[in-house]
């Protein structure tokens, strides 16, 4: 049955420009900050913000059990924490009251003037209390190309990466929203050809292409839960940028894994896209190898075609493409993710964020690290001012953009950005 919220034909009062992200089928989910300084949950239809705060406190969720500060939250926890059933009815009646033939707030303009904001008017702010925040490593492509360059062609791909989806835990507190300033992290390298480590400002600061999602509360502790349930309790995805000093990876990475080369910031996209929203997107990964039972899935149509790409702006505002990706390229899907991360009795709670791993394509130009693109370093791109980079410059700004398109309709995140400072000084 159709999600009545992704009807393709239905069209809002609200002007939608072509081509925008965000129709009337989107309907995502984020935070953000009125001018006059009131932080509300809220969606957003075309160029407009919309505060679902005041929707709810109008009246227009009339009928669906919701407690009254369910949208007066500066994080959307406790919304997604209600569960799949309330999601769908608030995703569902927003669609029905924006739609071109409901009168109900079209013809009501005092509510119109405390409900609806020009978009460039509020500032978004991070949409959830990231509790936990673990990142995968399920694009086949990167992690080959990465192991490539870090351990020789012949142990490119460890043995273990086949048999399960390969994560680590990583930091929450540094999980920023789009816009947010990335400071370049200063560390512990060790030069090429030398003995002794240094520290000072990273000289290969990168990006990881990556998409994430955000679950609700999944399990008990000790309770994992099945692969082919796993999906239920996703509650929708964003534009992540994983933020990777490689210089600073390199050296400490082994034995523990990635540390501080990886937890200085990672940047997300602002609105929320949910799972149901992107449900006409379905489609089939990769072919995968045998698993072991618990990572096997009934269906076959477990990824989305999500269309991605990351691009450079320099200071003199030029914008160059680095690359061009697609989600439906990953290796592991995120019930699997989802399955191995509680199939220890892990538990995973509403607001937990999972990375998906950077997201790299089989050819050169859909890698989606300049680890990658630049093959470590070693074949610099050269950019529309006629400066090169093998990774990125203070004052450059990264920009990742992705959407879903069909014959009928477009859904798109929107952007995640970050600008890059210079780092910081230390005393000694
Ligand atoms: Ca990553």
């Amino acid at each position: 049955m159709q999600i009545a919220a992704n009807n393709p034909n239905r069209e809002s009062w609200l002007n939608v420009a072509k081509g925008c992200d965000f129709p009337i089928q989107n309907i995502p989910f984020g935070v953000f900050i009125t001018k006059d300084d009131i932080i509300t949950i809220g969606t957003r239809i075309g160029e407009y913000a919309i505060d679902l705060g005041a929707f709810h406190q109008l009246g227009y969720f009339d009928g669906i059990p919701l407690t009254d500060d369910m949208f007066m939250q500066d994080s959307l926890n406790d919304f997604i924490s209600d569960g799949r059933k309330t999601w769908r009815l608030v995703r569902n009646r927003i669609a029905e009251v924006f739609d071109s033939k409901n009168p109900s707030l079209r013809d009501n303009l005092k509510h119109r003037e405390v409900i609806i904001f020009d978009v460039n008017e509020v500032e978004m702010l991070l949409p959830i209390s990231v509790g936990d925040y673990t990142d995968f490593y399920s694009s086949k492509e990167h992690a080959t190309n990465v192991g490539m360059m870090f351990r020789g062609a012949d142990n490119a791909l460890m043995p273990n990466w086949l048999q399960m989806p390969i994560g680590y835990h990583g930091r929450s507190s540094s999980v920023v929203v789009s816009g947010t300033k990335i400071r370049r992290p200063s560390g512990q390298t060790l030069p090429n050809g030398e003995r002794q480590p240094v520290f000072g400002p990273t000289k290969a600061l990168d990006m990881e292409l990556e998409t994430a999602f955000i679950t609700t509360d999944v399990n008990n502790l000790g309770e994992p839960i099945s692969v082919d349930d796993a999906s239920e309790y996703i509650f929708g995805m964003v534009l992540f940028n994983d933020w990777s000093a490689r210089d600073i990876q390199k050296w400490e990475y082994v034995p523990l894994g990635p540390f501080l080369g990886k937890s200085f910031a990672s940047s997300m996209s602002p609105w929320i896209v949910t799972m149901d929203a992107l449900e006409p997107f379905k489609c089939n990964g990769p072919k995968q190898e045998d698993t072991l039972p618990y990572l096997r899935q009934k269906s076959f149509e477990n990824s989305y075609d999500i269309k991605l790409q990351a691009a450079v702006e320099t200071e003199n505002g030029d914008l160059n493409l680095l690359t061009e990706t697609n989600f439906n390229y990953l290796y592991w899907t995120m019930a699997q993710q989802l399955a191995h991360h509680t199939s220890n009795g892990c538990n995973v709670r509403a607001g937990d964020l999972m990375g998906s791993g950077t997201i790299s394509g089989p050819t050169k130009n859909s890698y989606g690290s300049m680890l990658e693109l630049t093959w470590g370093g070693k074949e610099p791109i050269t950019l529309k001012d006629g400066t090169t980079r093998t990774f990125f410059n203070d004052g450059d700004n990264v920009i990742i953009r992705g959407y879903c398109k069909n014959d009928t309709v477009r859904i798109g995140f929107g952007k995640c950005t970050g600008k890059i400072m210079p780092a910081i000084k230390l005393k000694k």
